[in-house]
């Protein structure tokens, strides 16, 4: 999959991207990422990319003509815009076998779940707006397939919430993940699903007292993991496994 990245900070992504499990993926051909600097775009000497909003307010808006020339690049075929139908749809056609999805990142767009993540890893193409400022022209939605939020409070840009989507997507496309079973069964896999406690060595830790946690005393003591896991009896610990997982 390839997810392209547009921002006007480009040096935020690949001290992420390029660590740990992202690294080997891109390394083994399953994930490219190509981050394009909005500016690049932007005429004259300044590459000025944003402007005061129509009407009066507060802040800077990122402009959409600037961002749907990234854009034509970015997706390789341009786009037209065919009949207007809400100001929030989808009102782009593109003429390729690739299956891409245009992804504004924004506050107000549709909560990320595992479920969208898991609907992303179907496309070959993400192209990710991350804005700035008061956020982007209105017109640049036309060009977006969907709005994403990763949850509900205001952030400064749109780049943490594409790193989100990139790694929540990333993820679960096969191969990224060394052991395809940890992504099985795992929080959020089904709604509401909450995985059971995990325990590594040393089997015993001794803590000292660790003060108070609110008006409760922590008193020194000897941190244990529950018998059954050191059984070796695999029925009783899917058993206990199966006891600790929630439904919320
Ligand atoms: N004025 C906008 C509003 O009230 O909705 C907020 C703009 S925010 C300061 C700047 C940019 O950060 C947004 O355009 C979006 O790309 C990104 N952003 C901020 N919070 C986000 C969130 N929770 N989820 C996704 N993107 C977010």
């Amino acid at each position: 999959m390839v997810f392209d990245i547009i921002t006007i900070f480009p040096e935020l992504f690949p001290p992420y991207l390029n660590e740990s499990l992202l690294k080997h993926a891109q390394k083994k051909g399953l994930l490219d990422f190509r981050v394009h600097n909005l500016r690049d775009y932007a005429p004259g000497k300044h590459h000025v990319v944003d402007d005061r909003p129509y009407g009066g307010g507060p802040g800077m808006i990122l402009r959409a003509d600037i961002m749907i020339r990234c854009l034509e690049t970015v997706t390789g075929y341009g786009l037209r815009v065919t009949k207007k139908t809400s100001p929030h749809s989808s009102l782009v056609t593109r003429n390729s076998r690739t299956r891409t999805r245009v992804i504004a990142l924004d506050p107000a767009g549709k909560q990320l779940t595992q479920a969208m993540a898991k609907r992303l890893t179907t496309y070959d193409q993400l192209v990710l707006l991350c804005g700035r400022y008061e956020g982007f022209d209105e017109r640049v939605y036309k060009f977006a397939d969907e709005k994403i939020s990763i949850g509900p409070y205001v952030l400064l840009g749109g780049e943490l919430p594409a790193l989100v989507v990139i790694d929540a997507v990333s993820r679960m496309i096969p191969g990224v993940v060394g052991d395809p079973e940890s992504i099985v069964n795992e929080t959020h896999s089904t709604e509401g699903y909450v995985e059971y406690p995990q325990y590594t060595r040393p089997e015993a830790i001794r803590v000292q007292g660790m003060g108070y946690r609110g008006k409760k005393k922590l008193n020194p003591r000897t941190l244990t993991v529950p018998n059954v896991l050191l059984s070796g009896d695999h029925k009783k610990i899917e058993q206990w496994r199966k006891k600790y997982a929630r439904h919320k």
